[in-house]
């Protein structure tokens, strides 16, 4: 199988950076009837680590001076934010400040040292949170398995009216012009058949039924939303922001990312994977691209579940 470089995948997926935060986009298409939707997963990276070195001195210039401690915030060797945060974690455990201890230039090491012997735990001082777009409410049913360091917020089908109603085709309906043609009429159908149910239970409210009775605006809403999304299919698009450490969003891209993983879910692990590496080319150093036969991709490590 090819090898293929993470960055040069991150240009051709179009990715960019605004303000030093990656960005993989997907663009919107709409059918005749005006019906939105994306056909790939978009992923923003909106959080990052931002790391107080220089906060350090006061706590190191509290030891003997031989120990030569303070010397510790001068590493001449820049680090990305997150990397230096779990770098400085780490190093505490050993009270690795001197002269002895790893230095910046050496991270790539000290860090391949800490994922191959299970030490991930240092890993989980560096955050990153990332909106996820053009994604399924399947996929998102997947995602949220992921319990350990992650925190999810996603769009509230019973609070969201109609109008933010998009929907994600699959690949496989792409590469096919009887496919696509059918999934662009289902989603006009459902489309059309969420407004027509919640006008209907508009109705029946207005008119004093009382399984759809509530006291404030917003409890009204709900109770027709929460009813007419029911017809509302599984390619629903699911916009969701994830926040998780770097050791919980490794096990992600290696579960995820992987051969045997659901398509969809595999090529938004591939997108978070690609801005995180790009965010922090340290924390994620030591995984490689694989293309795979049906021209998706995989993401490979030696230290799986760091
Ligand atoms: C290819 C594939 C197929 C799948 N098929 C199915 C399926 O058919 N049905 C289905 O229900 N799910 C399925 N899943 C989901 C899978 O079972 C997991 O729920 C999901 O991948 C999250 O993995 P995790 O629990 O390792 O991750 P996380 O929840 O992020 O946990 C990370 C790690 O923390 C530890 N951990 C977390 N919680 C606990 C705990 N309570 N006790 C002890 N240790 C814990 C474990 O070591 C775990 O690996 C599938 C996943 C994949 C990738």
């Amino acid at each position: 199988m090819l090898a293929m470089d993470a960055q040069e995948l991150f240009q051709e997926l179009r990715g960019s950076d605004q303000n030093g935060f990656a960005a993989v986009h997907a663009p919107v298409s709409h059918t005749d009837q005006g019906t939105p939707y994306l056909q790939e997963p978009g992923v923003v990276v909106l959080a990052r680590p931002q790391t107080n070195l220089a906060g350090l001195s006061g706590f190191l210039e509290g030891f003997e001076s031989r120990l030569r401690f303070p010397e510790y915030v001068q590493d001449a060797t820049p680090l990305p934010e997150g990397a230096q945060l779990c770098k400085v974690a780490g190093q505490l455990c050993y009270m690795s400040f001197g002269p002895k201890r790893s230095f910046n230039e050496q991270a790539l090491r000290y860090f391949d040292n800490l994922k191959s012997s299970g030490h991930g735990s240092v890993l989980e001082h560096a955050c990153f949170s990332l909106l996820c777009y053009g994604i399924s409410r399947s996929v998102t049913h997947e995602l949220i398995r992921h319990r350990a360091g992650f925190s999810f917020s996603q769009t509230s089908q019973r609070f969201v009216s109609g109008r933010m109603l998009r929907f994600v085709e699959r690949v496989e309906y792409r590469a096919d012009e009887q496919l696509h043609a059918q999934f662009l009429r289902r989603i006009d159908r459902a489309a059309e058949e969420y407004a027509a149910l919640t006008e209907r239970l508009l109705e029946m409210q207005e008119a004093g039924v009382s399984i759809l009775s509530a006291e404030a605006r917003t409890d009204l809403r709900k109770k027709v939303r929460q009813t007419a999304r029911s017809v509302l299919p599984n390619e629903t698009e699911a916009p969701i922001v994830v926040t998780a450490n770097a050791r919980a969003w490794r096990h992600f891209v290696e579960m995820r990312a992987n051969a045997h993983a659901e398509t969809e879910i595999r090529a938004l692990a591939l997108r978070a994977f690609l801005c995180l590496v790009r965010m922090d080319p340290v924390l994620f150093s030591d995984y490689t691209l694989e293309a795979l036969p049906d021209g998706t991709y995989a993401v490979h490590t030696d230290f799986r579940k760091a």
